[in-house]
C-alpha cells in the first residue's frame, strides 16, 4: 500500500500476545470500578479509596506544592482532583486530563412516594439527555443520601446486595399499545410517566383515616431501614440508576456492556494513569473527575465552578505562580466519550470521520452542533502535538466527529477548559448505545486511552 494513504487499522490487526492480554486485564479493573461506583458520589469515594492506597493524600487548602507530592482534593463529595507535583515549576503548566463521573439517571423527585390505585410510586425527574423509553421495564437500583432533619446523613444503596429488592419502570403491553404506537418518541415516553413502582401491600391496621395504605407500608419500611420520615426525603438526593451486571460482551468477549460508560470509562483511564505515574514527573499532573457534565457542567461540582481553579491557584501561588500564567501554560486532554459507528444505523453517521470500535482512544477536534457552535474547536497545533506526543508513546488513536452534519451534537468539559486559556482537545472511548442504561466499549480502546492519558502525563 502507498505510503502516501492514510490507513488506520483495527487494533487487534496487529496486536501482539502481550497486548492482548494487558488489554484484558486492564479491562478487570475497570469492570469492577463500573459494578460498584454507580453514581458521582461513589466515584468520588472510590478514587479517594485507591488514590490513598497508592500513597496520595488530601490536600490541605494554601499549602506548599512540592514535587513528588501526591494529593488530592473532594469538592462535596461528588467530584475530586488529583495531582502529582512535578519538577518543574508551576509556571511551566499542568498536564490535565479531565472527565466527568455523572450519568444521565432518573433522580427522585423532592416529594417521590406516592400512592395510586394501591400501588406505592417513587416520582423521578431524568438527569441528562435520556431516551425515555429505554428506562422502562429494566432493573434499577435507588442509591444516594438523604440529610434527616437533625442534620444526619444517611446513605442508601439498594439493589445491588443478591437479597435486595429491585425496581422497575411498567409500559404498556403491546395488545394495548395501538395508540402509543402511532405516537412519535418524544410523546409516546412522557416523563411524568418515568415512575418506580416501589411497593403493593397496604399496611394493615384498623387506622381508617389513613387513606394510602401502601404508601404508608412502603414509607413504614423505609423508616424501620433508615429511620427517615416523608419529609427527610426533601433534603435527599436519591437516584435510580440501571442494576445491569458488568459483563463482556460477544463470543471473544472484546466489549463491555455496562452503565455510565459515559463518562466513568474516560475517568477510569484517567484516574489510573495519574495513580500509576512513577517517581516525580516533569510537569505537574493532574486528574479532574467532574460533576454534572451532563446538565451543562452547571453548579458548584460541575466544571463552570471555580472550585477547580482555587486547587489549581493554591498549589500555583505556593510557588509564587499567577493561576493564568500556570493555565496558559497548561494542556488537557479533555476524556470524555464520542460516539462508535453503529451499523444498525449508519444513516446517522458520516462513516469516512466517525469513530470505530476497536480502533483505539477518538481525538474529537470539536463537538457542538451545527456550525460547530458551543464547541472549542482545537487548533491544528494542538492536533499537531497530540500526534506527536501518541506516536512517541505508541498510542493506537483514532481521530472522528459525532455523526453527520446537522443530524444532532453535544459539548463536554472541553469548552470550560479552553475558557480558562488551557489547549485543550477531546479524546476519549467510542461507545454504542451511548446514553442508553446499557452502554457498549471495546477493552482495546480503553485500554488505548489509558495508555494516551499515560502519554499526557510525560507532556
Ligand atoms: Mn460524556
Ligand atoms: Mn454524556
Amino acid at each position: 500500500m502507498s505510503d502516501l494513504l492514510h490507513a488506520p487499522k483495527n487494533i487487534y490487526e496487529t496486536a501482539d500476545d502481550k497486548l492482548r492480554a494487558d488489554i484484558s486485564t486492564y479491562a478487570e479493573g475497570y469492570k469492577a470500578f463500573i459494578q460498584a461506583a454507580r453514581t458521582e458520589r461513589e466515584c468520588t469515594e472510590r478514587a479517594v479509596e485507591l488514590a490513598k492506597a497508592r500513597g496520595f493524600r488530601e490536600y490541605v487548602h494554601g499549602e506548599k506544592a512540592v514535587p513528588g507530592d501526591k494529593i488530592y482534593s473532594v469538592n462535596r463529595g461528588k467530584a475530586i482532583t488529583l495531582a502529582v507535583i512535578g519538577s518543574e515549576p508551576l509556571s511551566n503548566g499542568v498536564n490535565i486530563a479531565g472527565a466527568h463521573i455523572d450519568a444521565p439517571r432518573l433522580d427522585l423527585k423532592a416529594n417521590p412516594l406516592y400512592e395510586d390505585s394501591e400501588l406505592a410510586y417513587f416520582k423521578t425527574h431524568y438527569y441528562g439527555g435520556v431516551k425515555k423509553f429505554q428506562w422502562h421495564t429494566i432493573p434499577l437500583e435507588i442509591r444516594g443520601v438523604i440529610y434527616k432533619a437533625d442534620g444526619s446523613k444517611v446513605n442508601v444503596s439498594i439493589g445491588s446486595e443478591l437479597s435486595d429488592p429491585r425496581f422497575v419502570i411498567s409500559d404498556i403491553l403491546p395488545h394495548l399499545g395501538q395508540d402509543q404506537a402511532k405516537k412519535v418518541l418524544a410523546d409516546a415516553f412522557p416523563g411524568e410517566a418515568l415512575n418506580i413502582i416501589v411497593g403493593t401491600i397496604p399496611e394493615a391496621g384498623k387506622d381508617d383515616k389513613v387513606k394510602e395504605k401502601t404508601k404508608l407500608a412502603v414509607l413504614t419500611l423505609f423508616n424501620e431501614k433508615y429511620g427517615i420520615t416523608e419529609e427527610d426525603f426533601i433534603s435527599a438526593e436519591l437516584e435510580a440508576v440501571p442494576a445491569h451486571d458488568v459483563r463482556d460482551i460477544g463470543f471473544d468477549r472484546s466489549l463491555i456492556g455496562g452503565y455510565g460508560h459515559d463518562d466513568r470509562v474516560c475517568s477510569y483511564a484517567a484516574l489510573t494513569a495519574i495513580l500509576d505515574i512513577e517517581g516525580t514527573p516533569a510537569r505537574t499532573a493532574v486528574c479532574l473527575l467532574a460533576d454534572k457534565e451532563e446538565i451543562g457542567s452547571e453548579s458548584v461540582t460541575g466544571l463552570q465552578s471555580r472550585a477547580f481553579d482555587r486547587f489549581i491557584g493554591s498549589l500555583a501561588r505556593s510557588q509564587g505562580v499567577s493561576l493564568d500564567d500556570c493555565f496558559a501554560e497548561s494542556f488537557c486532554l479533555s476524556a470524555d466519550v464520542c460516539n462508535a459507528f453503529d451499523p444498525n444505523f449508519p444513516e446517522v453517521s458520516d462513516k469516512r470521520n466517525n469513530a470505530k470500535l476497536n480502533y483505539g482512544v477518538c481525538l474529537m477536534k470539536f463537538t457542538g452542533r451545527g456550525g460547530k457552535s458551543g464547541s472549542s474547536d482545537a487548533s491544528a497545533e494542538t492536533i499537531s502535538t497530540v500526534r506527536g506526543l501518541f506516536a512517541k508513546n505508541n498510542v493506537r488513536w483514532q481521530i472522528g466527529e459525532l455523526g453527520k452534519v446537522d443530524q444532532g451534537g453535544g459539548g463536554t468539559l472541553a469548552v470550560y477548559f479552553a475558557q480558562r486559556n488551557i489547549e485543550t482537545i477531546d479524546a476519549g472511548v467510542p461507545v454504542l448505545s451511548m446514553h442508553a442504561p446499557y452502554e457498549l466499549i471495546s477493552k482495546a480502546d480503553l485500554h488505548s486511552t489509558y495508555s494516551a492519558m499515560k502519554a499526557l502525563y510525560t507532556l
